[in-house]
């Protein structure tokens, strides 16, 4: 089950983002930690962490606005500030995303179809629609998030689910396929941004069965399981991000609870 994930290697230089002042004072504040050479891609991580932290923060804080009926200036203001830490954050990992090979960043059109014959665009939407589902049926949870193990380098930044290869993995909400590729640790993968802006990753797939583009509701199957990348044995990685890219993950579990969706063994 373990044995994914590849590090970032050291980044030796930092990107930086496009964007008005509210981005650059973000940036200044990250950059203060940033590293400055090998060596530097912990305080990388953490500064990544610490940004993360601070953009779920930020929504939090937008939700409980809403909740209360504050005044729309209020709840404007709050989600200018949320969207300016976010956009921030997406800069930073996606230059060090593409820094470091990662296909998600390299091939932001995604290449299904490409990576093999067996991944084409089939998936239809389920007949009953679903709300929000968990990401495959018939599991048992084996690694979960922020697990530290022998194999990863850091911790583990989504939550494993055991499954035979070829169980069908489904769309957890609705959205649209923002990536898939091939070629690394993650092996075949899915990448799905949802409408309130987070992106769900499945990983490990033996099949893939959706092009980027391609619009997905609840329940909709995104491919078959499998065990390609790095990995000791079937299953599916499933991960929540702030953006498209490793680093910015939320734990899962809580952020499926939040939308009604219960996981257990
Ligand atoms: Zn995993």
């Amino acid at each position: 089950m373990r044995r994914e994930h590849p590090a970032y290697p050291p980044l030796t230089r930092l990107g930086t983002v496009s964007g008005g002042a509210v981005l650059a004072a973000v940036l200044l504040v990250v950059l203060a930690v940033a590293p400055a050479g090998a060596g530097g891609g912990d305080t990388f991580r953490k500064a990544t962490a610490r940004s993360v932290r601070a953009h779920e923060e930020a929504r939090r804080h937008v939700d409980r606005l809403r909740a209360a009926d504050a005044a729309p200036t209020r709840i404007k203001a709050a989600e200018r500030r949320r969207k300016a830490l976010r956009a921030a954050l997406w800069g930073r990992l996606w230059t060090a995303a593409k820094a470091s090979g990662d296909p998600v960043a390299v091939d932001p059109g995604g290449h299904a179809g490409g990576c093999s014959a067996r991944d084409r665009d089939r998936s239809r939407p389920p007949r009953r629609p679903l709300a929000w589902t968990a990401p495959t049926r018939d599991y048992w949870l084996s690694a979960g998030y922020a697990d530290r193990g022998a194999h990863w380098a850091h911790r583990h930044t989504g939550q494993d689910f055991a499954v035979p290869t070829g169980s069908p993995v489904l769309a957890v909400g609705p959205g649209t396929v923002h990536v898939t590729t091939c070629g690394d640790g993650f092996g075949r993968q899915v990448i799905v941004h949802h409408p309130d802006g987070y992106f769900t990753q499945y990983a490990h797939l033996s099949r893939i069965d959706v092009r980027p583009g391609r619009r997905v509701v609840a329940g909709q199957r995104l491919g078959l399981s499998g065990a390609t990348g790095n990995v000791t044995g079937p299953h599916l990685h499933f991960e929540v991000r702030v953006t498209p890219y490793m680093g910015s993950s939320v734990s899962p579990l809580p952020w499926l609870r939040r939308k009604a969706v219960k996981v257990t063994d």
